[in-house]
């Protein structure tokens, strides 16, 4: 036994190594780094939301060093670390093979959201996952990459449902000590401070640094000393406040954000721009030309060569625009700065410079000051080209220079743990049982899932035990949910071991409650709907979840009228709302659905992501065809709500969207999941698994999407 055991030295060296490993997120795409923590302390693990900084601090450095005693658990805390290091090590990255160009240069990419993980609450939907998921990428293929945002110390509200089944909100505050973060120190050990004006003062910031595997986030922080308290609240919430506050956050995230950079020496070839909220840090840009004696016309011209910008909004409302009164309150010194008058400056927010009632609109300053634009599906890139077009006179909707890169997810990160273990152990034997690749890679490609075509890789048998694993795990997850939930949504009279049945067909529904997205389409077939929940031989169910904006009193309505049907219907049982929605939540539902329901009103639907989150678990996207589902359809992978058309009247297409959703469900989806051979096993279903796993996860994944940004945008022009 002594001789197994570790020396001190080993012994030190191993928990500073974990202590390091916990404060990057690297371990969230990493199975047997998340499990090391969670062994260490399993109650602690779940109750602190999965975080290993929490964990590490809950467990102290004898009981750490008294646990690394056993040798078995020693072996493999070993083995991760020497994971890490050989990740953070690696010298042949997609980029040094396949774009070595790029190698040397640094991609700056702006959000004002990051969605990373549950334990850092800082997103408020799918763009905000979206960038997380670019980061996580980025770090896989080896990319050059930092990302700049706010650290909202409030974060994203956490949601509860009243006894009105009305949705509140309440906050808590984040402990950053307590995170997976790292302040940003200067050369003396203090917080790095940068500073910049906004209205009639400074704002001074700090800045908290998020290692990403190899990459690194850096999240702004005003809650500074030398603040007014107002302005130490500027970065309390995810899209708080009202404009005056929005436009400040925007100047810290643009100005700011480049003026952190600066500080830390970083000169980036490429500033990326995820949505116009970023889209100040052109105007740094500009200034900072200005101050080194470079004329106007030319600093704007460098500028662009400088930028590229992601627009993901096809609701014209949906764009920041801010008036000249508020323009020049808030940025007046920086105007000043760039020698400008007023109107010039507006000149840059405004499609139509002479137009002296237009707002500041931040998509059109980005449009402007970028070498290149694009959408994020092909529809998506159509439709921005139409809105955009008055700002290129001249030109044809068909040459207004905004493309499209469709979206993915970070699949190494979404997949549950053991998914990802069991498709590795089946078709990774392609390669006479060995692969080359590393994992992360491995699952993203091609070769891999096509695999998945043939019986010989894996059975139906084996897959359709899968599904009863996974939609069985997220039955009792909600089940636990519910029961635990301090605020019972279903008032305590469901049994809540019998709610939600292991057998059914289950529908899930579950993403940011916008209007536009329709949660509710589904309950204007009410009757209907009740005849096929009570078929006790065929029956479905569904589980929805989401949060509404805390200023969106439609969305709240939406949630309402299905907390109410959940509760007091004959839906009662067979269908649920799981209060508080976050990325631990998504990450179950998306295990555990047979079919992910999206009926946006087209084409408002950009992309959408969540959808693409099921194909690696073997569920079945059931959309609408907006956004990515255009493209990813083909007849045999999924199901879709109508066809390639849709109606310009609103409540036609409501209307007919919801006879379509409900002949779709009853004609194609029920009777091809009940449809089993005399073992009980429904052959064309999981045929459809089969086409959806091997034509989708290879495609709709980041992997495959910042390659993109790669060949298209971040090269040169
Ligand atoms: C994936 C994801 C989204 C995006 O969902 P859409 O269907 O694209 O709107 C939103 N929120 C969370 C927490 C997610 O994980």
């Amino acid at each position: 036994m002594a001789s197994k055991s570790l020396s001190t030295a080993e012994l030190t060296q191993i928990k500073i190594a974990l202590h390091k490993l916990a404060r990057n997120i690297w371990w969230t795409w990493n199975q047997h780094a998340q499990e090391l923590f969670a062994e260490l302390s399993p109650r602690s693990w779940q109750n602190l939301y999965h975080n290993p900084v929490a964990v590490l601090h809950e467990v102290s450095t004898y009981e750490l060093g008294v646990r690394l005693l056993e040798p078995e658990f020693a072996a493999r805390a070993k083995q991760v670390l020497a994971d890490f290091d050989a990740y953070m090590s690696q010298s042949d990255t997609w980029i040094r093979r396949e774009m070595p160009e790029l190698a040397g240069k640094t991609i700056a990419y702006f959000s004002a959201e990051f969605g990373l993980h549950e334990t850092l609450p800082i997103a408020a939907g799918g763009l905000g996952v979206l960038a997380g998921d670019h980061a996580k990428s980025a770090s896989d293929l080896g990319l050059n990459f930092v990302g700049i945002s706010l650290f909202y110390r409030e974060g994203y509200f956490q949601q509860a449902i009243n006894r009105d089944n009305w949705q509140t909100e309440y906050y808590s505050v984040l402990d950053p000590k307590s995170l997976p973060i790292e302040p940003v120190l200067d050369p003396s050990g203090e917080p790095l401070v940068c500073s910049l004006r906004v209205g009639a003062g400074s704002i001074y910031f700090q800045a908290w640094r998020i290692n990403v595997g190899r990459c690194v986030i850096y999240l702004l922080d005003t809650n500074r000393q030398e603040n007014e308290p107002a302005i130490r609240d500027l970065t309390l919430r995810v899209y708080g406040g009202d404009a005056n506050t929005r436009i400040s956050q925007e100047m810290l995230l643009g100005i700011g954000g480049v003026r952190l950079l600066r500080a830390l020496g970083k000169q980036p070839n490429v500033f990326h721009m995820n949505e116009g909220h970023a889209a100040f840090l052109t105007l740094e840009l500009m200034r900072e030309k200005l101050a080194d004696g470079i004329s106007l016309d030319q600093s704007i011209e460098q500028t662009r060569r400088e930028c590229i910008f992601t627009t993901h909004t096809p609701v014209p409302a949906g764009h920041d625009r801010f008036p000249s009164d508020l323009v020049q309150y808030a940025a007046g010194t920086f105007i000043g700065k760039l020698k400008l008058t007023l109107p010039q400056f507006m000149a840059f927010g405004r499609v139509n410079p002479e137009d002296l009632s237009e707002p500041f609109c931040m998509t059109v300053l980005a449009l402007k000051c970028s070498r290149a634009a694009n959408g994020v599906s092909e529809l998506h890139g159509q439709v921005s080209r139409e809105m955009w077009q008055s700002m290129y006179p001249g030109k044809k909707v068909s040459e207004v220079p905004i493309g499209h890169v469709t979206n993915g997810i970070h699949l190494a990160g979404w997949m549950k743990g053991s998914v990802r273990r069991f498709w590795l152990d089946r078709l990774a034997i392609g390669n006479g049982g060995k692969h080359d690749r590393h994992e992360y890679e491995l699952i993203n490609q091609s070769e891999f899932w096509n695999q998945i075509l043939s019986a010989d890789t894996v059975s139906d048998e084996e897959i359709w035990a899968l599904r009863y694993r996974l939609r069985r795990e997220l039955i009792e997850f909600v089940r636990r949910r519910i029961s635990t939930s301090e605020h019972r949504p279903n008032g305590g009279f469901i049994e809540y071991d019998t709610l939600l049945d292991s057998d059914a067909l289950t529908i899930g529904f579950a993403r940011r409650f916008a209007t536009y997205k329709r949660a509710p389409l589904i309950f204007d077939q009410l009757e209907n709907i009740h005849k096929l929940v009570q078929d006790s031989q065929r029956t479905v169910q569904f589980i929805f979840a989401g949060k509404a904006h805390p200023r969106d009193d439609e969305g709240k309505k939406f949630i309402q009228k299905i907390v109410h049907l959940s509760k007091y219907s004959d839906l009662k049982g067979r269908l649920v709302f799981v209060e508080n929605y976050d990325i631990h939540v998504a990450r179950q539902m998306v295990a555990g659905c047979d079919i992910w329901l999206n009926n946006p009103r087209r084409p408002l639907e950009a992309s959408g992501t969540s959808g693409m989150k099921i194909t690696a678990h073997g569920g079945l996207n059931c959309s609408i065809l907006d956004g990515w589902w255009r493209e990813g359809y083909d007849g045999t992978n999924g199901f879709s709500i109508g066809d390639d058309s849709h109606p310009e009247n609103i409540e036609e297409q409501d209307r007919r969207d919801s006879a379509n959703l409900f002949k779709v469900l009853s004609e194609e989806i029920i009777p091809a999941f009940y449809n089993r051979d005399a073992d009980g096993i429904p052959h064309e279903w999981i045929g459809r698994i089969r086409r959806s796993m091997a034509t989708l996860a290879p495609q709709y994944n980041t992997w495959r999407m910042v390659q993109e940004y790669c060949r298209k945008y971040y090269q040169a022009e």
